[in-house]
């Protein structure tokens, strides 16, 4: 694709980056056949390379971004699916996140969706502030019908009470700032990210993995300054905050493995998919800040999903559990991260069948808060995909991110947990919650 960027313009490497971006995409549109958004919708604007012709037009003309601009890239979930098919490897995630940025600082949006925006980035990152607002939700969840019926954000305030889970589990021993001991023989040191709203919604996710880990001899660091990744407010376009949270999470797991600093790590765990992808983009994201880049390249390259980290290590075959198991990729997982195969095998290895339903390309609908933000188009994303996961008749749904479970959870009776507490439990560790009386009837056949 041809630019006309001024040199003035290029000298901004945000618009330097985005100008060789747009300058691999040839216009040829394979993307528009797997863009969930496309799909749905079928207007070309709603398409990634729809997009990318708007953000071209702002980004060149040096524009504030207009309300149609910002209409169609709301509507965008990041969900990568674009990349995975591009085959002129455009970057479209760097080019969106570039966009964003670019309409939160020209674009002024209605009051109440600033005050929305506003709520959404300054609870969900933290952990208190999250779990109180959860309780408060659910609470009002009954209340949902009514509050979707207030004009303008009425449906968003409705989508966000019907999202609070139904039973709010207890605070984890495992949130505490500490070091695991490995079990028997020490084969390594890793961290792990505790993060923000998955600890607080699915604490079992974080305790299956230190159980896991520990039981494999490694021991496992939770550090006392790291805390959310930054997604969340990256994907609402808000730089500032999301590179203070990336500078966070560099400074105290650089802390582990400067020398002097610490006892080193051989990788740092993440359990959710969509703060893997944000985390192995750390060095990216903070490349201009000569304090950081360093660092968070090193960080960078040191994040692992617990599944790709798993298969490093080799997991032995465990008996039939006799269950079968729907695996539903996250997008973060499979076209953020590249990781298709390992959890699947991995579930195979433990001993369950595994089906993967038709259109596992396309997302659940969740994407961090677009589940709230754009709450029609994910709830068709949603029903959508679980017809599809249904139609394999597998007994419960396994999945490798927080956002996927919450999404699929609200929709369905199946059981959805974690790839990893499957795997811990099929290793020695406990049933997931939920899945004893499958686990019964697993053992009874
Ligand atoms: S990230 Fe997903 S929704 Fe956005 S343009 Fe690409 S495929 Fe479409
Ligand atoms: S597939 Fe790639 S090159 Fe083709 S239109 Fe989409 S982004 Fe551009």
């Amino acid at each position: 694709m041809q630019t006309s960027f001024s040199l003035a313009q290029l000298a901004d490497p945000a618009n330097a980056e985005s100008e060789q971006i747009l300058r691999k995409c040839v216009h040829c549109g394979f993307c528009t056949a797997t863009c969930p958004t496309f799909v749905l919708l079928g207007d070309e604007l709603d398409s990634p390379r729809g997009r990318i012709y708007l953000i071209k037009e702002m980004l060149e003309n040096d524009r504030p971004a207009d309300a149609e601009t910002v209409k169609h890239v709301d509507r965008c979930l990041s969900c990568l699916s674009c990349m995975t098919t591009c085959p002129s490897g455009v970057n479209y995630m760097h080019l969106v996140d570039h966009a964003r940025a670019h309409i939160e600082k020209t674009y002024r949006r209605p009051l109440a969706e600033r005050a929305l925006r506003s709520l959404l980035s300054n609870v969900l990152p933290y952990r208190g502030r999250f779990r109180a607002a959860l309780l408060a939700a659910f609470y009002g969840r009954p209340f949902a019908p009514l509050v979707a019926r207030i004009p303008g954000v009425g449906p968003r305030l409705a989508a966000m009470l019907r999202l609070a889970p139904a039973r709010m589990p207890g605070r984890s021993a495992s949130e505490r700032a500490q070091t695991h001991p490995a079990l028997g023989p020490r084969r390594g040191r890793v961290a792990l990210l505790n993060g923000c709203a998955q600890p607080v919604l699915q604490p079992g996710i974080n305790e299956a993995t230190i159980r896991l880990l520990t039981r494999l001899g490694y021991e496992v660091v939770v550090s006392a300054k790291e805390g959310c990744c930054g997604a969340l407010v990256h994907h609402m376009g808000d730089e500032a905050t999301s590179h203070a949270q990336a500078r966070r999470n560099v400074a105290a797991w650089f802390a582990e493995t400067a020398p002097g600093g610490g006892a080193g790590l051989d990788a740092i765990i993440i359990t959710a998919s969509g703060c893997g992808t944000t985390i192995k983009d750390y060095g990216f994201m903070l490349r201009g800040d000569p304090d950081h880049a360093a660092p968070a390249a090193a960080v960078a390259a040191l994040a692992k999903d617990v599944t790709e980290f798993l298969t490093s290590v080799g997991l032995p075959r465990a008996p039939d559990k006799g269950l079968t198991v729907a695996y539903h990729s996250a997008c973060s997982m499979q076209h953020g991260q590249k990781i298709k195969t390992e959890p699947r095998r991995l579930l195979e290895l433990a001993g369950f069948t595994v089906k993967e339903p038709a259109e596992g390309h396309l997302c659940c609908g969740s994407a961090g808060t677009y589940n709230i933000l754009q709450p029609e188009i994910a709830a068709r994303l949603r029903d959508r995909k679980l017809a599809n996961i249904e139609r394999t008749r597998a007994d419960l749904i396994a999945t490798g991110n927080i956002g996927c479970m919450t999404q699929l959870g609200g929709g369905t009776e199946m059981p959805v947990v974690h790839t990893i507490e499957l795997l811990d439990w099929a290793y020695g560790g406990p049933a997931p919650d939920g899945l004893a009386a499958l686990g019964n009837r697993a053992a009874a056949e």
